[in-house]
């Protein structure tokens, strides 16, 4: 249910532009590396000098015009020279969406191809994430068309769908991102219960730790943390095959201890004014990640104006599903 009203906020396009107009609010401000470049860059020289790798994504939402994708892109482009500059330990994650891709596939293909270019000139990678399930074919026909070309490219498989393995099994040659999966999706085509996701989510880190080419273990959940260290120990799996990911602000202690352990860490950097859907989309994964608004919600009056229409927002769905119910 709290998933489902928090999925339902990251969608609420009034409640995103307000939230751009006040920055980075509502506990925000510990899991969002900034809302500009230049605080992007400070937090992934501190994260480069635990022996941390970074991937950065410059946060967006709600893209339906052609000159704000053109503009997203643009921006990514000034990630990848700063990358440069600042000889940073960085790759980017990239959102299709943000790219064009609700207003045309071409359009969005344009533009990843342009960043994608650019990346390979500094041989960085990029990794294509995954939306919600509308979005899941269109993304791999991206990956599709970009590899005819390029080899630094990659995308994210979701534990959730049904058909995770076989997608897995497909672009077993391509670097990869496991992850649990972050979008409310229908039964009809993804496991809803917590069990099957998490036993799936197993099944497939082993078998891409066994064929695919190099394995992202996205995930904050530490009984899967040190079941891949046993099972990479037990099939004597180098280091250099895999990876553990986290998201920036999540775990902090146990990022910093993994990388001392001698495992390849990165950490997922999301920075911008467009924060407010990837705040709640974290608030539906962890309903204890509310503690981040506790802390701060009423701190102070902005705070308390998206509080307030959080709340009215969060009390109007559980009256709806109430009377649903009733009826
Ligand atoms: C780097 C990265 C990139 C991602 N990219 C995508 C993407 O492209 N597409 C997509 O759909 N999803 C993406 N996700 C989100 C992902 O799908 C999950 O929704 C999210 O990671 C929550 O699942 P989890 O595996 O972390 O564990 P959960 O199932 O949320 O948690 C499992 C257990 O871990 C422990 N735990 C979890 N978090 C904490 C915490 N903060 N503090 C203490 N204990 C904790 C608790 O014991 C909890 O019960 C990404 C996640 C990461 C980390």
């Amino acid at each position: 249910m709290l998933k489902e009203i928090f999925i339902g906020l990251s969608q609420n396009q009034v409640l995103n532009q307000a939230a751009r107009k006040y920055g980075l609010r509502l506990g925000a401000q510990s899991v969002v590396a900034g809302t500009n470049l230049a605080e992007a860059i400070l937090s992934m020289k501190e994260l480069n000098a635990q022996g941390i790798s970074c991937t950065v994504d410059n946060l967006g939402e709600f893209v339906c015009k052609e000159e704000e994708a053109q503009a997203a892109k643009d921006q990514i482009l000034e990630v990848i020279q700063a990358i440069r500059e600042h000889h940073l330990d960085a790759h980017i994650s990239i959102k299709p969406t943000q790219l064009g891709l609700d207003i045309d596939y071409n359009l969005c293909l344009n533009n990843v191809r342009e960043i994608v270019a650019k990346a390979t000139q500094y041989d960085l990678f990029v990794n294509i994430d995954m939306e919600d399930s509308k979005h899941l074919q269109p993304t791999f026909d991206l990956l599709d068309d970009l590899s005819i070309e390029f080899d630094n490219v990659g995308t994210v498989i979701q534990a959730y769908l049904y058909q995770a393995l076989e997608y897995l099994e497909k672009y077993q040659d391509y670097r990869i991102r496991i992850v649990k999966g972050a979008y409310k999706e229908p039964e009809d085509i993804a496991f809803q219960n917590k069990e099957d996701i998490d036993d799936n989510y197993i099944k497939l880190i082993e078998w891409h730790l066994l064929h695919g080419k190099f394995t992202s273990i996205a995930t904050h959940d530490h009984r899967v943390i040190d079941h891949v260290k046993q099972f990479v120990k037990k099939h004597a799996i180098p280091n250099d095959k895999f990876e553990f990911q986290m998201l920036y602000g999540f775990r902090k202690e146990m990022q910093y201890k993994l990388a001392e352990e001698g495992y390849h860490f990165c950490t997922y950097v999301p920075f911008g004014s467009d924060w407010y859907g990837y705040f709640m989309r974290r608030l539906a994964e962890r309903p204890q990640n509310l503690n981040l608004v506790a802390k701060q919600v009423f701190n102070r009056k902005t705070n308390t104006v998206l509080g307030v229409a959080a709340g009215a927002f969060i009390v109007g769905r559980l009256i709806k599903s109430n009377w649903k119910k009733r009826k």
